[in-house]
């Protein structure tokens, strides 16, 4: 157990709160995939996982199969969806947790038949789901009608007597926000005219899911994603990620950045990153602190050090420009965050003694620093905030 005042907790009924939010905001008709991928965007899946679960959720997304396997281990009964596909040794492991992999490259296909054959797994024993590029040209076989070529020649390896079956069908959409903009969307358009020819091959799948949180909390066009899917009698789900955690993309709008806002209320944060204030000092004016000297007292200045840097994952552009919350009051990070350390000035903050806790991300009292404003100032977006907090910060389950 690590004993460096330094941990994120995480609030299960925040998180429980912004599932069922979720669900609320969608039909009855669209189902939810929620995504617990890289390690639940730093939240710990194995904290996550098992209380979306038990809230009822079918399915969980996961990237690699190692996460796959780490989920599958605290939840026994959601289908895992494996979204990065599979490489080689890890058909076997696939099989062995049930995981559902996305596929769309002919090796990965060899690699999960093989796999099941060896098994002897029967004909259509192994459900995967096909990924259709719609414009991200990252996974995917190619929706292009003038590049039809690929999709044609993966479908038949879904006929009898392969061990396959395209159980579903997905598209990530390269922006979600457009999807926002009205009936004009090439993205939607693909998905559609790939789902005709998959349609027309003769292959029934289940499932049609596509969009993140942005389609779910705000999309006019979850409508149209809705009739896509019900007119080729599938089912929807929309996969769901940051809104789980407590924030909502902000998209532009009329050349306007806003907020989604149509899930009122809208979501908690569900991580609080926190530290405490391990010693204390006093410069005089002219002193600098921290490396390089960046900062410079002018005047008498009370500094206090908590221990996480860079390391746990606070960003160094951070240094001279962030803050932290102590006492409920903001801080200032005074001169450059080190790897493992970084000074606040608390000399507007009287009384901060040794032991105080600091929030470095989230509420304390009546203020909050929310991965958004983190982001602004080093120049990212919520995701990587999140995603960045390291791997030596504990993460401890809260109510
Ligand atoms: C990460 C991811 C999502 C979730 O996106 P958010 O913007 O976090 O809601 C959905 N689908 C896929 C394929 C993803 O990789």
């Amino acid at each position: 157990m690590s004993t460096r005042p330094v941990w994120a907790e995480i609030s299960l009924s925040s998180l429980r709160a912004n599932y069922r939010r979720l669900c609320q905001a969608a039909p009855p008709e669209i189902g939810l995939l929620p995504i617990v991928k890289a390690n639940a965007y730093g939240h710990d899946a194995r904290l996550c996982a098992p209380v979306l679960e038990a809230e009822g959720a079918q399915w969980l997304g996961v990237t690699g199969c190692e996460e796959g396997v780490r989920v599958r281990a605290v939840c026994p009964g959601p289908k895992i969806l494996l979204m990065s596909g599979v490489w080689e040794g890890e058909a076997e492991a696939v099989i062995a947790h049930r995981l559902t992999p996305i596929v769309w490259e002919p090796y990965q296909l060899d690699l999960l038949e093989e796999a099941a054959r060896q098994k002897g797994m029967g004909p259509a024993s192994l459900p995967v789901h096909m990924e259709i590029d719609t414009g991200m040209a990252r996974q995917g076989t190619s929706a292009h009608a003038e590049d039809a070529s690929a999709l044609r020649s993966l479908l038949p390896r879904f006929n009898a007597p392969s061990p396959l079956r395209l159980e579903g069908v997905m598209t990530h959409f390269s922006s979600p926000a457009a999807l926002l903009s009205g009936a004009e969307n090439a993205q939607l358009d693909r998905l559609a005219q790939a789902l005709r020819r998959i349609l027309e091959s003769g292959h029934r799948p289940e499932w049609l899911h596509a969009g993140n949180s942005s389609t779910l909390v705000a999309g006019p066009d979850r409508a149209r994603l809705l009739s896509l899917a019900i007119d080729a009698h599938l089912r929807l789900m929309l996969r769901p990620g940051l809104a789980l955690y407590g924030y909502l993309d902000r998209f532009t709008c009329d050349g306007k950045r806003s907020f989604l806002e149509n899930t009122a209320p809208p979501p908690e944060p569900v991580l609080t990153w926190k530290s405490r204030v391990t010693s204390l000092r006093t410069l005089r004016a002219g002193e600098s602190a921290g490396y390089d000297a960046t900062f410079i007292a002018r005047r008498t200045t009370r500094l206090a050090l908590l221990p996480a840097g860079y390391a746990d994952g606070l960003n160094r552009l951070l240094s001279n420009r962030g803050h932290v919350l102590l006492r409920g009051e903001p801080a200032p990070i005074a001169g450059r965050i080190s790897m493992d350390q970084s000074v606040v000035d608390v000399t507007e903050i009287p009384g901060v003694a040794i032991g105080d806790e600091a929030v470095l991300l989230g509420r304390q009292g009546d203020r909050s620093i929310s991965a958004w404003e983190i982001a602004e100032l080093t120049g990212t977006i919520p995701w990587e905030v999140l995603c960045s907090i390291g791997a030596r910060v504990p993460r401890i389950a809260v109510e």
